[in-house]
């Protein structure tokens, strides 16, 4: 089941679904990867010793739950986070639109993704971001069974942990804004002692428009908010300078999802 924030979003996705444009909650347009085995052997390889120091490994943070859609309420922070997948082009270019507005992002990287341009996950950590888990294939992981859900976490998990050292410092599902109980265990079982959710929904993967993309995601964001952007897509590209510039303009900091919740 899909599941959005609020009644208003859950509207305009409704009208999105009708004109055929939506796919999947966090979506799959773009989306890699054909169904298929996993491939140990189109692993990238692994980071030369002494390269870079390891990336950070997920923490547990006290005081949240296991689903954390939000941070606190009463800071003036928010935490972008994208799924990180599709063509590099556009991840580069809204890698440099957040560092030339000194903002730090997340992104959760698909591993089939990582497999393709291994490159990326160095990108992000040296730009200051963060880098998580979005499964290896982005399947609609909340169907599958036990196995395959676990599979798809650590295919993941052993991609990143290969590239930086670390499994990754966030876990978001694929294909879904909530996890079910058994996939929460099951990130847990991998090495996460949360998932990364969201409570504010740009549907930029409907490619509404970098217009559209600004509004959805500034009529709802508030201090403290987690919101689901996309690598891959053109509208995003185009609305992340104006985003950020309003962003500023309300005094809202975004930062890594980290960040958001620690400090
Ligand atoms: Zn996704």
């Amino acid at each position: 089941m899909l599941c959005y924030p609020d009644r208003r979003t859950a509207l305009r996705a409704v009208t999105a679904a009708a004109a055929g444009a939506l796919t999947a909650a966090c979506g799959t347009g773009g989306g890699p990867a054909a169904p298929g085995p996993v491939r140990a052997t189109a692993a990238p390889p692994a980071r030369p010793a002494g390269q870079a120091p390891a990336a950070p490994a997920p923490r547990r943070i006290p005081g949240q739950p296991v689903e954390i859609a939000h941070g606190p309420r009463d800071r003036p922070r928010v935490a972008l986070t994208f799924h990180g997948n599709g063509d590099p082009a556009t991840a580069r270019a809204v890698l440099a639109a957040a560092e030339k507005a000194r903002a730090r992002v997340t992104v959760l990287a698909i591993g089939s993704w990582l497999d393709e341009h291994p490159d990326m996950a160095r990108r992000i950590l040296d730009g200051g971001h963060e880098l998580g888990n979005h499964t290896q294939r982005h399947l609609a992981i909340n169907g599958l069974s036990e196995a395959e859900a676990y599979a798809e976490i650590t295919g993941c998990a052993q991609r990143l942990k290969r590239l930086t050292g670390s499994i990754g410092t966030w876990f978001r599902p694929s294909q879904t804004q909530y996890a079910t109980p058994l996939v929460r265990t099951l990130a847990q079982r991998a090495g996460y002692p949360h998932v990364l959710s969201y409570d504010v929904d740009s549907l930029d993967f409907t490619s509404p428009g970098a217009a559209a993309v600004i509004r959805n995601v500034t009529g709802t964001i508030r201090p403290g908010s987690v919101v689901s952007l996309h690598f891959g897509y053109a509208d995003t590209v185009d609305a992340m300078p104006p985003l950020l510039e309003e962003l500023a303009r309300r005094e809202l900091r975004a930062v890594t999802t980290t960040e958001l919740l620690t400090s």
